[in-house]
């Protein structure tokens, strides 16, 4: 008996469990988890459990053992859903891809790069050197991307704050010739802000850590700011300074040159000093306390000193055919100079994602010559979150969440059942919850919440965020998902008034409406675009063409952040639906990131608002495999004697039932109107097998 189908590990797939409840599918996951087996299936779908320890089960002896091997004939793994998925992009041409999803600290990430390794020592055995520079940028690009884009949170020491996407495109050898990323939606108010006990994004870490004394005076780096404990900056499982070489050294490798390195320094730096300027007032002057720091960014964003300071506090606005400058009050001042600093860095990374795209995209595939160009995607993109304080940022990452539940409801779940009710095999209806109705409380328009925030911001007089509340209230008052303070008000989880409830999918999470007015608006004074873009530093200009307008020639208002983001999830999901969908589901055992812990009642709640059981009932009830007749007998006639040499049979159906008929394999298969189902993947290794023999 085969290692994985030893019951002394439980059930490698949850589907052979010997009644499906809640209470078998978590005992079985717990005995997988003490026995070190953190990866199990249902059906197709890997379902993993964070190890917290290094695991031993990533080398180049078990990539061997999965390579062109199918799905069940190996203990569950990441590198067997990696290898159907290629398989699927190389035998059938099907582009693939594979979603990760699961809460923050649960272990997506660190998948999505294993799936990555596995993939590329898989590919090019004929070690094509233009092959070998795709695969190690795309490597590469992690390293770069994490210093970026991730930081310490409560959750998790290395969560990624932001989301990501990435197509590797293969020639028609299968072999990795180029590749794509989309990054989504970055936490940029980490650099102004963060809880108690979290960090800024890496970055800023490294390279106070890093640089030596004479090149950070040269890059005129100080202190970081808002930390004024110094205990928060460090962090056992991080070392920032040989972090930082990595990430350089990658840099390098991708192929930045040392200017826009240095640019990327001196960005960083500015923002640092950003956080300690100060301002005053003078009568009704605004002043700027640390003047000094004023010729500081004036080297540091190679300008004029005068110029910065002119953009820290005066704002150009054309009132008709004039243009005055109008002095901005302290807190605008000081609002202009954290959304400055936000901006400076968002735009560095999205500048470093597309310098990235630049190298790794495919270039010179010619399809007439080389056949079509298949790929893979992968999603890495934040897990659920619900914070002590949930913010504007929160909602976004849950609506997203919502919508990639709806995918897999609809992939998974409603088009599996719906295909076996079109093809008539009998079927017994298996109940799920259908979060469609939450999804669109955020995107629906006119009455969503998304375009709610977005009237209320389009509104020329002041729009608080109460009045966004009171708006909500009104529209939203009878929704079955949604309550508020207001509207519930002898309920004790709504504290404040500026709060309101969603009842997501995977839980309810209370929400604060401080700041969605200002984070959905997203204003960046002009004054600060055409400041960058007139740099003579001409790697910063180019991050920033929009300064290129005059004050009379910007007339188009920018789209909202919740418009942004709703319309780079609609056509995400759209992406990923045209695909064939892989998935891994990662839980999370404890809240200590402890290896031993298995917190019964944490995972019990993901199990379930995962829908895993759902997809065990589906995945039992149903089929592991279908084709239809005239491709199934393409693959196999030559294996009977009824289908080969041809025989004249009155259908293919026929042919099919014949074929499976002399195999013994009649109790496993189900035959509908155009399509025969086979319920255990076991069948078709089989006849896999038997084929393999014949040809
Ligand atoms: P997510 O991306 O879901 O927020 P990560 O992938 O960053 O979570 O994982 C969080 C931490 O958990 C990692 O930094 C690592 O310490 C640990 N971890 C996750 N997956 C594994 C694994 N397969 N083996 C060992 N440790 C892991
Ligand atoms: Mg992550």
């Amino acid at each position: 008996m085969a290692e994985h189908e030893s019951l002394e590990f439980g059930k490698a797939d949850f589907v052979l469990l010997d009644s499906v409840s809640l209470d078998e599918f978590m005992a079985n996951l717990k005995l997988r988890f003490e026995k070190g087996r953190i990866y199990s299936y249902i059906g197709e779908v890997v379902v993993s459990v964070n190890p917290y320890r290094a695991m031993n089960i990533y080398g180049r002896d078990t990539i061997e053992q999965y390579k062109g091997r199918e799905l069940y004939e190996r203990p569950p793994h990441l590198f067997a859903i990696a290898d159907a998925a290629y398989k699927a992009m190389k035998r059938r041409n099907k582009d693939t891809c594979i979603v990760i999803s699961g809460e923050s600290g649960a272990g997506k990430t660190e998948a999505s790069k294993y799936i990555m390794q596995y993939i590329a020592a898989i590919t090019n055995p004929s070690q094509r050197a233009e092959v070998e520079r795709v695969k190690n940028m795309l490597l590469k690009s992690n390293c770069v991307l994490e210093a970026f884009g991730n930081a310490k949170t409560n959750r998790n020491d290395n969560s990624s704050r932001f989301g990501k996407y990435m197509d590797i495109n293969f020639d028609f050898k299968g072999d990795p010739i180029g590749g794509h990323i989309n990054n989504y939606l970055l936490e940029k108010s980490r650099v102004i802000f963060q809880q108690e006990g979290e960090r800024s994004f890496h970055s800023f870490y490294q390279v106070s850590e890093g640089l030596t004394t004479d090149i950070k005076k040269l890059f005129l780096f100080c202190q970081l700011f808002q930390t004024p404990d110094k205990s928060h900056q460090t962090c056992s499982s991080i070392n920032d300074s040989a972090d930082f070489k990595a990430v350089t050294d990658a840099m390098k490798v991708i192929g930045f040159t040392t200017e826009e390195i240095q640019t990327v320094y001196k960005i960083l730096a500015t923002i640092l000093h950003l956080g300690n300027l100060k301002f005053g007032s003078d009568g009704d002057v605004t002043l700027i306390e640390n003047s000094k720091l004023v010729s500081v960014l004036g080297d540091l964003l190679s300008t004029k000193d005068e110029n910065v300071e002119k953009a820290l506090l005066y704002r150009t606005v054309a009132t008709g055919r004039d243009v005055i400058d109008k002095q901005h009050t302290h807190q605008e001042a000081s609002y202009g100079r954290d959304a400055l600093a936000k901006a400076i860095y968002e735009r560095l990374f999205c500048w470093i994602v597309g310098r990235i795209n630049d190298v790794i995209e495919v270039k010179n595939y010619d399809a007439r010559v080389h056949g079509k160009n298949t790929v893979i995607g992968v999603l890495d993109i934040y897990g659920f979150e619900i914070f002590q304080n949930n913010s504007f940022e929160q909602f976004c990452i849950n609506y997203c969440n919502e919508k990639l539940q709806q995918l897999f409801i609809q992939l998974v779940l409603k088009q599996e059942q719906e295909e076996y009710q079109r093809e008539g095999i009998p079927w017994k209806h298996i109940d799920y919850f259908n979060n469609q109705i939450i999804v669109d409380l955020v995107e629906q328009q006119h009455k969503g919440i998304f375009a709610v925030l977005d009237e209320a911001c389009m509104n020329v007089g002041k729009v608080t965020d109460e009045m966004f509340l009171q708006a909500l209230n009104g529209k939203l008052a009878k929704h079955a998902h949604y309550t508020s303070r207001k509207l519930s008000p002898t309920d004790k989880n709504l504290e404040f008034d500026r709060d309101f409830r969603i009842r997501h999918y995977a839980g309810d999470v209370v929400y604060s409406v401080v700041g969605f007015i200002d984070k959905n608006k997203d204003t960046l004074f002009q004054d600060f675009k055409r400041l960058l873009y007139n740099s003579s530093n001409p790697v910063l200009k180019a991050m920033w063409p929009e300064g290129k307008l005059s004050i009379t020639e910007v007339t188009k208002r920018p789209l909202t952040a919740a418009t942004l983001f709703k319309n780079s999830m609609i056509s995400l999901v759209e992406n990923l639906a045209s695909k064939e969908p892989y998935y891994v589901r990662c839980i999370k055992p404890n809240d200590v990131k402890s290896p031993l812990l298995f917190e019964h009642e944490r995972c019990k709640h993901q199990v379930e608002y995962l829908g895993l059981l759902e997809n065990v009932r589906v995945r039992r009830a149903g089929f592991a495999n279908r084709q239809t007749y005239p491709r199934f007998l393409q693959r196999y006639k030559m294996i009977s004697e009824f289908t080969w040499p041809n025989h004249d049979l009155p259908s293919d159906k026929e042919a099919v039932e014949r074929l499976l008929q002399g195999c013994g394999f009649e109790h496993d298969v189900a035959y509908g109107k155009t399509k025969v189902f086979i319920r255990t993947p076991r069948t078709i290794f089989s006849l896999e097998e038997q084929r393999a023999e014949m040809v």
